[in-house]
């Protein structure tokens, strides 16, 4: 019954609400971009899993593409003091970077969770020396 309920656990959902990608309650985050060693819920050791460089990724195309086009229409469009670019746009890239990292490095971790494609999958073999 429990390996059904692991199963029915939505990489998407568990990503998007930075959820355990195991029991999707447990938070997947023990700080602001840190991964909890392991899930208060199900115990499952979430610090095996790394999903390296690809959510920075993600957060600099995405991220960039938005603040370059939102900037190049308040120049056009109101044609501002050139201190008004830095003070709107540096705490806005700084939120929307956490913010975005945050939930694209829980949907990476959590699509390597569901099929089965992280360092975890190393490990399986260690865990059966470990009944002896
Ligand atoms: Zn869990």
């Amino acid at each position: 019954m429990s390996e059904t309920d692991k199963n029915t656990v939505s990489p998407f959902r568990a990503g998007f609400t930075c959820r355990c990608p195991g029991c999707g309650k447990g938070k997947l985050y023990s700080g602001l971009l840190k991964v909890a060693d392991k899930c208060e819920i199900c115990s499952l050791d979430l610090g095996a899993e790394d999903s390296g460089d690809g959510p920075a990724v993600f957060v600099i195309l995405i991220l960039g593409f938005v603040i370059v086009g939102l900037a190049v229409w308040v120049e056009f469009a109101f044609s501002p003091p050139l201190w008004v670019h830095p003070v709107l746009w540096f705490p806005t890239i700084l939120a929307g970077s956490i913010f975005l990292l945050r939930v694209f490095k829980s949907t990476l971790i959590s699509l390597q969770f569901h099929h089965k494609a992280g360092v975890g999958v190393v490990d399986d073999t260690s865990s059966h020396n470990a009944s002896e």
